[in-house]
């Protein structure tokens, strides 16, 4: 049973992210999303909100969500799993990617970092920009599952003023 860890803020999952899952099923038995709680960076959605609609947006895919807060290595190792997976777009995700591999490696040799390369239709896509249109009334509906473009119509609507 090969099971991978795929990390991250998920605020909102976006089809970025489900392109993500759905290349590393090929390749896993089962992925491991684990929504990040901790978040230095302020979230539009709350931990609950993020696990609520990536639970919804994963139905039927082999897949566990979870939480997890302090470090990804101590994460890792409470699963009894050594492969994480991580998406990569452009130049700058890799020099971030490459600084957290290193880090990671440095506390535990034995967990490995898999990039997969995001689908040509997806480089531009994150979920700050697609907050970033929703905000602005933007229509999103072609970047994110349905379940999220009416949470995001709904986060947006109870901020006006
Ligand atoms: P983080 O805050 O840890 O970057 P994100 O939720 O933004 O978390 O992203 C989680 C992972 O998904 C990262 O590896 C990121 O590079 C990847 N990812 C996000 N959007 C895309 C996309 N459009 N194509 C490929 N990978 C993506």
């Amino acid at each position: 049973m090969k099971t991978v860890i795929y990390p991250g803020s998920f605020d909102p999952i976006t089809n970025g992210h489900l392109d993500i899952i759905q290349r590393a099923l090929k390749l896993f038995d089962t992925v491991i999303i684990a929504v990040l709680e901790n978040n230095t960076k302020k979230t539009l959605f709350s931990t609950e909100e993020r696990m609520a609609l990536v639970k919804a947006c994963t139905k039927g895919l082999k897949v566990e969500v979870e939480t997890f807060s302090g470090l990804l290595v101590e994460f890792a190792k409470k699963k009894n799993c050594n492969t994480i997976i991580r998406g990569l777009r452009a130049v700058s995700d890799f020099d971030f990617e490459f600084q957290m591999n290193v880090i990671n490696n440095s506390i535990n040799k034995e967990l490995e970092t898999i990039f997969l390369m995001t689908s040509k239709e997806y480089f531009y896509l994150s979920s700050s920009v697609v907050k970033e249109l929703a905000s602005k009334s933007g229509d999103v509906s072609e970047y994110v599952p349905e379940e999220v473009n009416t949470a995001l119509a709904k986060k947006y609507s109870e901020r006006l003023p």
